[in-house]
């Protein structure tokens, strides 16, 4: 059993700034740093990391090459990772002073994905793969149902949240995994527990994780519902947190369908990734991850 990430590979180009720009003007900023991103490489490097066989499909520009090796380097198969004439989507994220930002979005090759494309990258898959999507690329709809044609299962993080998610056939997908926002877009409700509830009505068989930030995470499928708290850390950066908590609750429920193990070691592995900066690098190894889920446990500070 493999896992294709189909998704976005992005460029954050960070720059610390006095103030937000304000319109005609031009300011000098006071730092810059290019960090790797979108969620499609951060779940892919999560799912890695956690041990599990990961190949990606995606689009990038020549200026995106170092997001292919970084792939490469943390051991996924970028033979689907096509190289486009078009830019590398990226941002541009203004940081002030206090930590607020402002953020220039440009989706760039990852919106360049074609049903052709899309059709040529899910060659090879069996019945037995999965394939981890997100909301960040062109096609997603056609992907989720090429996938599913071909006897795949689907995992789906339909974040960002966007009214088009409505239109998918969402009642194919396999594993849901999403935030309380998103939770909200899909179904109007806002308390977890009618979120839960109104995932399962609308899909009764797809199972769903639901993430609530510091306040943990549910999983829920026809038979049980499971909570598993936040493990308390000091938080530096939330960015990936999400990301880390997919990766890892996916490469820890595909084998053996054990769910309060994966959102177990999926809250931790999420919780090491919340007390360091940035996405990519913040994402912990396996090993790092299961050795802070048996000191909290030996703590006694965290399962319920
Ligand atoms: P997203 O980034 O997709 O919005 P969440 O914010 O819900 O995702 O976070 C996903 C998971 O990461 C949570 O369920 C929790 O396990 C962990 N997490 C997020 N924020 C914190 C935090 N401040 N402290 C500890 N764990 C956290």
């Amino acid at each position: 059993m493999k896992v294709l990430v189909f998704g976005s590979l992005n460029i954050d180009h960070v720059y610390q700034v006095p103030h937000f720009l304000r319109p005609g003007e031009t300011m000098d900023s006071l730092a810059y740093s290019r960090n790797a991103g979108g969620k499609g490489l951060n779940q892919a490097i999560a799912l890695a990391r956690a041990g599990m066989d990961t190949a990606f499909a995606g689009a990038i520009g020549q200026d995106g090459l170092f997001l292919r090796q970084l792939l490469e380097d943390t051991g996924v198969d970028t033979a689907r990772v096509q190289v486009l004439d078009s830019p590398t989507g990226h941002a541009i994220i203004q940081v002030e002073a206090g930590g607020g930002n402002a953020i220039l979005l440009l989706g760039g090759a990852n919106r360049c994905i074609t049903p052709e494309m899309a059709a040529h990258a899910l060659e090879g898959l069996c019945p037995g793969d999965w394939v981890l999507l997100q909301n960040e690329i062109s096609c997603g709809y056609e992907i989720l149902r090429m996938a599913k044609q071909r006897g795949l299962s689907v995992a789906l993080n339909p974040s960002p949240a966007s009214p088009e998610l409505a239109a998918w056939p969402l009642d194919t997908v396999d594993l849901l995994l999403l935030n309380e926002v998103e939770g909200n877009d899909l179904t109007g409700c806002t308390e977890p527990q009618a979120i839960l509830d109104g995932l399962m009505q609308r899909y009764p068989q797809t199972a769903v994780v639901l993430t609530l930030g510091a306040d943990g995470a549910y999983y829920r499928d026809a038979q049980q519902q499971l909570y598993h708290p936040a493990v308390p850390v000091t938080a530096v950066d939330t960015t990936a947190a999400g990301d880390t908590f997919t990766g890892y609750f996916l490469a820890a429920w595909l084998p053996g369908g054990d769910a309060a193990h994966a959102l177990r070691l999926a809250a931790h592995a999420a919780a090491l990734a919340v007390t360091r900066p940035g996405a990519g690098a913040s994402i912990p190894e396996a090993e790092e991850a299961a050795a802070f889920m048996d000191r909290t446990s030996k703590n006694g500070d965290c399962d319920q």
